[in-house]
């Protein structure tokens, strides 16, 4: 397969300025797939100057014509599906099963937003006193910068740029270093369709974080979202405030799932396998912390080793494997390290806990005794670690599951009153119920404390990129 690598900026492909390229590895066998180019603060502010002066012309495409562009990559998206999925699988490693279902849901953000666009919400009320009229339109907020990273390539990448676009946003998409080849393919999806020069930009900064900066603090930009650590997120909303920009943040979380002693066990370890090994582990939503009753600790650990046991970990490409490799050696050795810990602060390793040579994978592992406030707990594992914690009292549970500074996603398992009744109490954007996935294009994605700001996907997603406009009629 050939890949497009370069940036794109007003409707053309074309290396940076300073002829620089920087290599994207295969996880999988750490070989180079390809270079790709690396973008001067030249190229950054021409994508802003093609952005910016595509911007009202966007903004006045009718949007019926802006949701059939996002409905037209849609179905090239759905045809060419398998393609997308390698493209997912060769540059960040995840299981075939994996970016096929990346893949889908990514694409279902064009389809979904395309539905959205043309039905994009005002307002029309009386003054209380009866006398005058207030009418409030939403436009679009100008220019995007849209940050993703390298867990979901594709489909962080679609859940910006659909509402962005639907909305009449122009765009600049920057892409995680490790994976720029699916931003770059979903960027040529769009092109091919008909999107006009200048409203979706591709660029790969090199250094990164001043580049972003500059670009940020360059006054047409007014918008940017972001998907990343809370810690980047956290430099980036200083960067917004310097010239007052608008952020939305999808950042970290630390995901509790909660097995309450009513639990249907069959529904919990699939539900609890899925939340863990979706993605192996790489995702935000995963199930950092899992919270066992006492009296179903044993059950569930007998079970839940015996189906890791069974899975397969090996190259994404091998469609019989079920778990990929992490996105980097890097990553694999920070997994490595956290578990090391936990075992060194006196958890269990019962299952796992070995890292491969050739490369960056690492075996699925399931830790008991884990200790509540143990560094394992405290951070992002970002791999295919079940970490098990026991428990004896639900309000014991819900104080642990909410002692963190993340509220992203969190699981409980249990009778479903209950389990709907501890949800509740949780401090969480999101909070399944008895399942282990929740991503949905349809449903608010987004995260509670330093877990981000705003919302992806459903309604909501558009109005990121919509502001309102009051307009006060005398009559
Ligand atoms: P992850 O842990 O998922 O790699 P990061 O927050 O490091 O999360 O990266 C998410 C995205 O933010 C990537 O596109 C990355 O290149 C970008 N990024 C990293 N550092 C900075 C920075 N200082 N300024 C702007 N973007 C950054």
């Amino acid at each position: 397969m050939t890949y497009l690598a370069d940036l794109f900026i007003d409707g053309a492909w074309r290396p940076g300025g300073g002829g620089e390229r920087f290599d994207v590895v295969d996880p999988s066998d750490l070989t180079v797939i390809t270079s790709f180019a690396a973008a001067t603060e030249a190229d950054c502010m021409a994508a802003v100057d093609a952005a910016a002066a595509a911007q009202e012309g966007w903004a006045a495409t009718a949007p019926r014509e802006r949701g059939e562009l996002l409905r037209a990559a849609y179905e090239v998206l759905t045809a060419e599906v398998e393609q997308f999925a390698e493209i997912i699988v060769r540059e960040n490693g995840k299981s075939w099963a994996d970016a096929i279902g990346e893949a889908g849901y990514a694409k279902e953000f064009f389809r979904w937003f395309a539905e959205e666009a043309v039905r994009i919400p005002g307002e029309y009320r009386l003054s209380p006193a009866g006398d005058k009229r207030i009418i409030v339109d939403r436009q679009p907020i100008g220019v995007a910068l849209l940050i993703t990273p390298w867990n979901f390539p594709a489909a962080m990448a679609t859940r910006k740029l659909a509402p962005a676009l639907a909305a009449g946003c122009t765009t600049i998409l920057k892409p995680a270093r490790e994976t720029p080849l699916t931003a770059a393919y979903v960027v040529e999806v769009l092109r091919r369709v008909g999107v006009p020069n200048g409203v979706v930009n591709l660029v790969t900064p090199v250094p990164t974080g001043p580049l972003v900066a500059k670009m940020i603090n360059r006054p047409e930009v007014r918008k940017l979202s972001f998907t990343g650590s809370t810690e980047v997120g956290r430099d980036l909303l200083h960067a917004c405030a310097d010239s007052v920009v608008s952020a939305s943040m999808e950042l970290g979380g630390n995901a509790p799932l909660i097995v309450l002693p009513g639990a249907d066990m069959d529904v919990t370890i699939e539900g609890a396998l899925t939340a863990k090994m979706r993605n192996g582990g790489a995702a935000c939503t995963a199930a950092n912390r899992v919270y066992v009753h006492s009296s179903r600790h044993d059950e569930f650990v007998e079970r839940m080793t015996a189906e890791l046991a069974a899975l397969s970990v090996g190259p994404g490409l091998d469609r019989s494997r079920q778990v990929g490799a992490l996105v980097s050696t890097s990553e694999r050795d920070k997994v490595a390290a956290i578990v090391d810990t936990a075992v060194a602060e006196g958890a269990t390793l019962v299952h796992g806990g070995t890292s491969s040579e050739k490369g960056a994978f690492y075996d699925v592992t399931l830790l008991t005794g884990v200790r509540h406030g143990s560094s394992i707990n405290a951070v992002e594992i970002f791999g295919p670690v079940v970490a098990v914690v026991p428990y004896d009292d639900v309000d014991e549970v819900v104080r642990m599951a909410n002692d963190t500074i993340y509220g992203l996603m969190a699981y409980v398992f249990g009778e479903e009153a209950e389990a709907v009744a501890v949800a509740r109490r949780l401090e969480a954007g999101m909070v399944a119920v008895n399942r282990g996935v929740v991503s949905d294009p349809a449903a608010p994605f987004g995260g509670v404390k330093q877990s981000g700001l705003g919302r992806e996907g459903s309604s909501d997603g558009i109005l990121e990129f919509l502001e309102e406009k009051y307009i006060a009629l005398s009559a």
